[in-house]
């Protein structure tokens, strides 16, 4: 692991030694998917090296590079927002916005701590464009969580600002049988991680109809949140909770509510409940992508400089 991390950080400096480097990376993430024009909706577009700008060639209006994308308001030098990508890309693990301030040598941790959630941000907006589908396993953690100040007077003395965030997990689970040995198991693919607030069958439905596809065959436990599921997939099978269902029917789902939580604690302590979906996105971003390796950096520049994808970063 730690091999992995050396390898990509001296790759990373080689490849973007100066500001104009990661610029030129970017702009061709951006050329890859191409520019519309914001006045006149035209795709065609002239690039003007000495203004780093587009140029609409019907209307002449004049697209930056960062426009429309995560990158657009902030005043950080492409630069910057690169190291922030290596370092939310380089390790499983991920970091917390203090550690990255301390390795890029920036003064301020606002600036930081704000990137690193627009690419969050992005990063769940990207896993957004798809649903799951065919087996599926549904269930759900409780998160720990801090409260922002404006509802700590809502909770108990004493128990300070803690509090427990239900969290919706999905993942695609195809079960298998080996032919000789008849030992079954399942192999998985995509996971979703969604916070549902107040956990109530209604919420959950609207959660869950964004997040998979009406052809899926859903396994849960058989908790009373998902009692209208039957109505939008196609089947809903549940089984009474247990550690032979925790180990068995419900595997994946359970692996990632507990990597998930370890992860969070050990990186970041406790998460405010108003940006826990956002390192969620992380985690769900980074586990659907877990054999991408080396190529998790380049993905994340393309899901970035893609203005439609990251329009509400
Ligand atoms: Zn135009």
């Amino acid at each position: 692991m730690k091999k992995e991390i050396i390898m990509n950080i001296l790759e990373f400096t080689q490849q973007f030694s100066s500001e104009e480097a990661c610029k030129y990376h970017f702009k061709a993430h951006r050329d890859k998917q191409g520019i519309i024009c914001a006045k006149c909706k035209c795709t065609k577009h002239y690039w003007i090296s000495t203004k780093w700008m587009y140029e609409c060639s019907s209307c002449k209006y004049r697209t930056s590079l960062k426009k429309g994308t995560i990158l657009e308001h902030s005043k950080l030098p492409f630069y910057t927002w690169y190291l922030i990508f290596i370092f939310m890309s380089a390790t499983k693990k991920g970091f917390s916005a203090k550690e990255v301030q301390r390795q890029i040598g920036m003064k301020r941790y606002e600036p930081v701590w704000r990137a690193m959630h627009k690419i969050r941000e992005a990063m769940g907006v990207r896993d957004d464009r798809y649903k799951l589908a065919d087996m599926l396993e549904l269930d759900d953690g409780f998160f720990e969580t801090s409260t922002p100040e404006s509802t700590k007077k809502n909770l108990k003395r004493g128990r300070g600002s803690q509090k427990q965030t239900k969290v919706l997990v999905s993942a695609e689970s195809t079960p298998l049988e080996d032919i000789k040995t008849g030992k079954k198991s399942t192999s998985c693919r995509y996971f979703k991680m969604k916070v549902s607030p107040s956990f109530e069958a209604k919420e959950n439905d609207q959660i869950i109809t964004a997040l998979i596809k009406p052809n899926s065959v859903v396994m849960t436990d058989q908790s009373t949140s998902y009692i209208n599921l039957s109505n939008y997939v196609e089947i809903h099978m549940s089984e009474k909770s247990s550690k032979e269902v925790t180990n068995t029917s419900l595997k994946w789902t359970h692996i990632a509510i507990s990597n998930a939580k370890r992860n969070f604690l050990g990186v970041y302590h406790k998460i405010n409940a108003k940006y826990l979906q956002n390192y969620l996105d992380e985690f769900a971003y980074k586990l659907n992508r877990r054999y991408f390796g080396d190529r998790l950096f380049d993905r994340l520049v393309l899901a970035i400089s893609n203005p439609v994808l990251s329009s509400n970063g």
